[in-house]
């Protein structure tokens, strides 16, 4: 089996000035004020637009993005209604075969466990003890799947046996004002640790490459 990292690749190409530029167009159609478009109107048209809570407007640009992270913080994403979604099949990927490595791969559960509260009051000793229980039951999924696959299932029916932490691949394209709900809602404390620990990092990129329209949103995740 295969332990790694949470992570993600932003599809859509990122030109954080025809993104401004076109919320800008759209929105000054209710106002019909075009005429005072320049060439840096765009920022602070579209700051107010978000500070008067006028989010239709920036509904109007997508993004998409891939996400690397396990399935129980996939079947959370999924709960967003005004998105699309494509994700990796367990019915139709067979990891038995060559091109998985002949292996199952896991989300590393240490970033959740950082950041998960109860566990942050354990001493070092019990936070390795049941982080080498979850090593063993996903060696034992593994274990199962693989041998279901020798004896004829099909991978549909294996998947029965894959947990929680099994990774997943799922690429999500959400426009800018859904975006912004997602990040509210799933970095805050209250959110799952493993979600937190993915949706901080998208959250901190689209910060870092995309101007205004993620600036007031904090980051929690310390
Ligand atoms: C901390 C946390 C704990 C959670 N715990 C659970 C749980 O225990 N069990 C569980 O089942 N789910 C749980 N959820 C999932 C949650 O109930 C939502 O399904 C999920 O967060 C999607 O968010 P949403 O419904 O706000 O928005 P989205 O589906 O992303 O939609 C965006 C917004 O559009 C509007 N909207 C969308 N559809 C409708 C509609 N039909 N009618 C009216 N307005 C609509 C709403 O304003 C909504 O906020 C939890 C979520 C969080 C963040």
């Amino acid at each position: 089996m295969k332990v790694i990292k949470p992570s993600f690749q932003i599809i859509t190409p990122i030109d954080s000035d025809q993104i401004l530029k076109t919320i800008e167009a759209v929105g000054r159609t209710c106002y019909k004020s075009e005429d005072k478009i320049t060439d840096d109107s765009c920022k602070s048209f579209v700051s107010g637009i978000i500070k008067r809570g006028h989010e239709a407007v920036i509904e109007h640009y997508n993004i998409t993005v891939r996400l690397i992270n396990d399935r129980g913080v996939s079947h959370e994403e999924v709960r967003h209604r005004i998105a699309s979604y494509a994700q990796e099949s367990t019915r139709y990927c067979n990891y038995s075969k060559d091109k998985f490595g002949n292996e199952i791969t896991y989300i590393d559960l240490k970033g959740g466990m950082e950041l998960d509260p109860k566990m942050k009051s354990l001493d070092a000793e019990a936070v390795a003890s049941i982080y080498n229980e979850w090593l063993m039951a996903c060696s034992d999924a593994e274990r199962h799947y693989n041998r279901m696959i020798e004896l004829g299932a099909s991978p549909q029916i294996a998947r029965s046996v894959l947990n929680n932490s099994t990774k997943t691949e799922i690429c999500i394209t959400m426009n800018m004002r859904e975006w912004r709900h997602f990040f509210k809602i799933r970095t805050p404390i209250a959110a799952h640790p493993q979600m937190r620990e993915i949706a901080a990092m998208l959250l901190n990129e689209f910060k870092a490459r995309i101007p205004v329209i993620f600036d007031d949103i904090e980051c929690e995740v310390e």
